[in-house]
């Protein structure tokens, strides 16, 4: 029961295997839900592609036949263009700043232009004839990037300005999506409607460039709201990643990370029994506890201290006492004969989920999956040669 593994050896690193299969089924998902309103699905890869690999997830769904690409800064898109070649277009959702503004056009970048000192620095910088496009993005409500309706009423009065801008997609984004019945989604809609029919008898006739005029309101959540929310792209991040995008449940998407540690000591518990620092777990009756290598610093949040649980030989082992830095102490009595030393515990993964283990640390997918550390053994499953 206690004894040291006789089997191959076994590293104290965890191991994060990143399943691009499943990105690419999610993003299918998405293509054909949207596909009969006309719409495209295109990939939202900020954050390094929500921690599991820009380049590798990109050039995945580029194969998977995904066009449109978004990215939260110049960078990001810098490093994702080689990967992609220049058919692609790469949008950069934080728009253009003086630091990065240099980066668009050597890189193909099409900036969003999410404020008014964005618009005036790129109709300065866009280079003549160019014809990557760009969004312009309007506030509807989010109150977080875009131009206000006032702004926009700017804007249409000054058309030499936008048409230097090149802009040949409107975009907004939605405050409470993952919430279908909230009213806040058809009030945003709405304005979205009324801005456009201003904006678009002035961007229609321009130079429609290689992409034509588009559209984008819904992410991975608004993406499910029907197809009045479909428009002509919806930009799906955390869905591709199996994270669920509504909070009322469904789709079922395909969990695309798994987190395992191995287990590096096991140890009976008497009653009375403590675990952990600040000995917050005690033990009521005799269990078995499995010490596995991985912890906070891996990205498994400590707020999950008490609460969580791994899987180990399909049953759930849950987390006894606080997580720490680079060790997490679960019960593993129902394990039976696979609790032994080198054993690998899922902590996050299409048996332990990625929703409810977020939840239990008071966290959402979005977080958990940018967390997750470089110390852990990284695999990808399904990547292109
Ligand atoms: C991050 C982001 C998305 C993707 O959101 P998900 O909920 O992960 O699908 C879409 N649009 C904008 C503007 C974003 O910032």
């Amino acid at each position: 029961m206690t004894a040291p593994p006789s089997s191959p050896a076994f590293s104290a690193r965890p191991r994060l295997t990143i399943d691009l299969n499943a990105v690419a089924a999610n993003w299918r998902f998405y293509a054909e839900r949207l596909a009969p309103a006309g719409a495209e699905a295109s990939a939202v890869v900020k954050a390094d592609g929500y921690g599991l690999g820009a380049v590798a997830v990109a050039r995945r769904l580029q194969r998977a036949g995904c066009r449109v690409f978004w990215v939260a800064n110049a960078e990001e898109g810098a490093a994702l263009r080689p990967a992609l070649g220049p058919g692609p277009r790469i949008f950069v959702l934080g728009g253009p700043t003086p630091e990065e503004l240099g980066l668009f056009a050597p890189f193909g970048l099409s900036p969003v232009l999410n404020a008014r000192w964005q618009v005036e620095a790129w109709a300065g910088a866009r280079p003549e004839g160019d014809d990557r496009g760009a969004a312009l993005h309007v506030d509807t409500g989010l109150n977080r990037l875009g131009l206000t309706a006032g702004e926009v009423e700017g804007l249409l009065a000054e058309p030499a300005l936008l048409a230097r801008c090149g802009v040949d997609h409107v975009m907004s984004h939605l405050a409470c999506s993952a919430e279908p019945d909230h009213p806040m989604n058809a009030a945003q809609r709405g304005r979205f409607e009324a801005l456009w029919a201003k904006l678009a008898p002035r961007l229609a006739g321009r130079p429609a460039g290689a992409f034509g005029l588009t559209r984008s309101l819904a992410a991975s959540a608004g993406a499910l709201l029907g197809p009045a929310y479909a428009y002509d792209i919806a930009r799906i991040g955390v869905g591709l990643y199996g994270g669920a995008p509504l909070n009322t449940g469904g789709p079922d998407l395909a969990v695309s990370i798994r987190l395992e540690a191995p287990i590096l000591q096991v140890r009976p518990l008497a009653p009375g029994d403590h675990v952990g620092y600040g000995a917050t777990y005690e033990a009521k009756s005799p269990r078995l506890a499995g010490v596995v290598a991985a912890g906070y610093a891996d990205g498994f949040l400590r707020a999950g201290s008490g609460r969580g649980y791994g899987v180990l030989a399909g049953r759930r082992a849950p987390i006894l006492g606080r997580i720490s830095m680079d060790l997490i102490t679960l019960d593993v009595t129902e394990a039976g004969d696979a609790a032994r030393v080198g054993a690998l515990v899922e902590l996050l993964g299409p048996a332990a989920g990625l929703e409810e283990p977020s939840r239990l640390a008071g966290s959402f997918a979005y977080e958990v999956l940018t967390r997750l550390g470089p110390r852990c053994v990284r695999r990808v499953i399904g990547e292109l040669a």
